[in-house]
């Protein structure tokens, strides 16, 4: 593939509030362009489900629907994209959430003298967000998105990509939690949106449109860096 050929990768972050659709982005992403999704959340989900002492420590946390501490995740990010599997380029998804991040990230990839090739900000209005985060549910086995209304299973009860028949709800995903969610991620994570725009990084696309439609969207964005690269 052409685009694996970009100097340092083609290294994505996807922002946007929790449920704007970053994770079923971000899938289409690695399978289209042959980069690493890197999610922090399914990261830490994974230490939760190991008991780790990381996943104990964070466990409170998400279910409040507050932020882990900026160390932990600074750390487990950074351990993760010096893996060979980003070497091709990787897309941030839920990662960086705070002005701490954005520094701590623009110091580590000077460190391994890679380079940020687009910031895309997925736009969904917040109560669109409740309604995809109540209907949201995942494949226990590969981890494919699905919503009981915007993105049902093609056969009821059956996974579309691996003929999966169990299917995971996060348990943070409940109405109370949601609005902490967002709540931090007005107060804490947009504040880094204007520190990518001054970096000339940014391109924002519109959320509320269909699945297919903000691939698209996305995908002409990333065809014209591509094209500079
Ligand atoms: P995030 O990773 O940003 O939290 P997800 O990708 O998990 O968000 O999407 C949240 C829910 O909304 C999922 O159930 C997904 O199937 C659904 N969804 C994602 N994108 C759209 C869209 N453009 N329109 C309607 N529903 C969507
Ligand atoms: P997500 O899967 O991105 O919705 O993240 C689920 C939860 O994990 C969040 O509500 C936070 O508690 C935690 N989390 C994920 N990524 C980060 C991050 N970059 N910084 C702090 N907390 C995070």
């Amino acid at each position: 593939m052409a685009e694996g050929g970009m100097a340092g990768g083609l290294n994505l972050i996807l922002l946007g509030p929790p449920g704007a659709g970053k994770g079923t982005q971000a899938k289409r992403l690695e399978e289209r362009y042959g980069i690493a999704q890197v999610s922090t959340g399914d990261m830490l989900r994974a230490e939760v489900a190991a008991s780790s002492p990381i996943g104990l420590q964070a466990k409170a946390i998400m279910d409040a629907g507050a932020l882990v501490p900026d160390e932990i995740i600074i750390a487990m990010l950074a351990a993760r994209i010096a893996k060979p599997d980003c070497a091709r380029g990787f897309i941030l998804d839920g990662f960086p959430r705070t002005v701490p991040q954005a520094t701590a990230l623009d110091a580590m990839l000077a460190r391994l003298a890679l380079s940020l090739k687009a910031v895309i900000e997925l736009r969904v209005d917040d109560a669109a967000l409740v309604a995809r985060i109540a209907g949201r549910f995942t494949c226990a086995t590969c981890g494919a998105s699905y919503h009981d209304r915007f993105k049902p299973t093609r056969v009821a009860g059956t996974c579309d990509v691996c003929g999966g028949k169990q299917f995971i709800r996060r348990s943070d995903d409940n109405a109370e939690t949601v609005a902490a969610r967002l709540a931090a991620y007005h107060r804490q994570t947009a504040p880094i949106l204007p520190h990518y725009r001054a970096q000339g990084k940014l391109f924002v696309v519109d959320g509320m449109a269909e699945i297919d439609q903000v691939s698209a969207e996305i995908e002409s964005v990333l065809a014209d860096i591509i094209t500079k690269n």
